[in-house]
């Protein structure tokens, strides 16, 4: 399929409030609470959050890209219902493994992530995800990072072991293991006070004291820095705790990431910033279930673990893949096959089709509100906890209904809050009007009335329509 684009929605800028907004009220389902609820900014301004974002030791592949998918749906549907946002996504670019295959491939630390962290931007970008506004890195926040572990040890939520690295007292925080809901038989606090986590990822059944800096040892190489426990570097859960004090402050709007961080990663996150901070941290969590390739994990060894690169060398677009990926509900269990790539083709193909002629208004046009005639349910389908399944299904249900201008805004409308882009249609069928207004531009021309051709030229303009001269003749096609 051409990556032409006939109408291109793509928009980097965020809403300002102010203008009429989609009615947007958006309830989305909260981790720690179990319950789905209305989101508003807590300074009744703009909606602050953060997403974690990529460790960069090699290309992101489509499961996280599902995760950072949703994340830009949640944002486009909050901008485009009159919603400022603030959007702060950090790059991992030290920890066990940026360190571990960084010295196996005898290259600095630096140099290795950031061919990654400039691939992963390629991506989001053929998958047209909005930039964050700030994107912050953890090797660029160490400063930070020792700030936050010494106020831990000064309060008696941290302590240092005898080789220089320091821990996270988990018995010392009465709240830890609400989010994830640890039980009682895991949390056994008086047990695990002794035992300690060293490594950055780990099981709920290994619940532990973790590490919030690591002392050197002769693997890490040249990548240590100096701290008041001497050389090392910091654990990977603080680094975005530092950061999220740092952009967003003690409280901020949401938190977000794949399921699989609610445990530890978001646990320790919030032990370690209301300990050392105060404040209420994240008012809301937003996870989003797995993605999974043919109904298993996806795994290298059985050939199932794709890239955005590996499906595009396969002949697909990354609008193809997007596709796929806002198909389900984020909640919902995802299964991702080569047939869901066919469907997805078909669906923009039908799209496009429908679209043809139409002209997209800006993304920063649509933001400002307005009536989505027949397409309203689709927008209300969004604010529901993002209902991206159902919202295509009212896409499609009333697009044969579509021919108001106030339609066709929403129709643009629900495709820039999904982040869609159309394909060129194959065989575009020019209206009769349209041809009309071409052959009376093109019979003025001849009698070289320029007034009349380039008032024919402009209303067909207005309606979507370009003219095309050539020695031939001359060609219309959408604009
Ligand atoms: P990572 O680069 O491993 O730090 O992960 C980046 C993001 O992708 C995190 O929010 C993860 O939770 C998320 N993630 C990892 N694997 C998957 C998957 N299979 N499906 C959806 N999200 C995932
Ligand atoms: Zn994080």
């Amino acid at each position: 399929m051409p990556e032409k684009v006939v109408n291109a929605i793509l928009g980097n800028s965020f809403a300002r409030s102010g203008g009429a907004g989609n009615a947007a009220r958006v309830r989305l389902f909260d981790t720690l609470t179990r319950k789905v609820v209305p989101l508003e900014p807590v300074d009744g301004k703009s909606f602050r959050f953060y997403c974690c974002g990529p460790t960069v030791y090699g290309p992101s592949h489509i499961g996280n890209f599902r995760t950072f998918v949703v994340q830009d749906v949640l944002r486009r549907v909050l901008e485009l219902g009159g919603m400022k946002t603030k959007h702060v996504r950090n790059i991992t670019d030290v920890d066990d493994k940026t360190i571990r295959d960084s010295v196996a491939a005898g290259r600095t630390l630096s140099d290795f992530t950031a061919q990654w962290r400039d691939k992963f931007h390629e991506d989001c970008e053929s998958l047209n995800c909005l930039k964050p506004h700030i994107e912050p890195s953890a090797v660029e926040h160490v400063p930070e990072q020792i700030t936050m572990i010494a106020e831990l040890v000064e309060k008696g939520h941290a302590y240092a072991s005898d080789d220089g690295s320091v821990y996270f007292k988990i018995s010392s925080f009465a709240d830890y293991g609400k989010l994830s809901r640890l039980d009682t038989r895991e949390l056994d606090l008086g047990k695990t006070q002794n035992e300690r986590a060293n490594s950055d990822e780990y099981e709920k059944d290994n619940v532990a004291d973790f590490v919030l800096w690591k002392a050197r040892r002769d693997e890490d190489g040249g990548n240590f820095w100096e701290s008041p426990w001497g050389q090392g570097r910091p654990g990977w859960h603080l680094e975005c705790s530092a950061m999220i004090l740092k952009y967003l402050g003690k409280t901020f709007d949401l938190h977000s990431g794949g399921e699989d961080l609610v445990f530890p990663h978001h646990e320790n996150e919030l032990a370690q910033s209301k300990c050392s901070c105060g404040g209420e941290f994240a008012r809301h969590w937003f996870h989003s279930t797995h993605l999974l390739v043919n109904g298993k994990k996806m795994a290298k060894s059985s050939g199932t673990l794709y890239t955005l690169g590996d499906l595009v060398e396969e002949g697909w677009s990354a609008m193809e893949v997007r596709y796929v990926l806002i198909g389900a509900n984020y909640r919902k269990q995802m299964n991702f096959t080569m047939e869901s790539l066919h469907a997805a083709r078909e669906a923009l193909g039908k799209l496009a089709k429908a679209a043809a002629g139409q002209s997209a208004p800006g993304y920063r046009e649509l933001a400002k509100g307005g009536d989505l005639g027949v397409f309203a349910g689709a927008f209300e389908k969004l604010n529901d906890d993002l209902n991206t399944a159902a919202a295509l299904g009212e896409l499609f249900g009333n697009l044969k209904k579509a021919s108001s201008e106030a339609d066709w805004r929403g129709f643009f409308t629900i495709l820039a809050a999904l982040g869609l882009v159309l394909p060129e249609p194959e065989g575009i069928e020019v209206p009769d009007d349209i041809i009309g207004l071409a052959k009376l531009r093109w019979e003025a021309r001849q009698a070289k009335d320029w007034e009349a051709s380039d008032r024919y030229r402009d209303e067909l303009a207005q309606k979507g329509w370009v003219v095309k001269d050539g020695r031939e003749g001359y060609e219309v096609v959408p604009s």
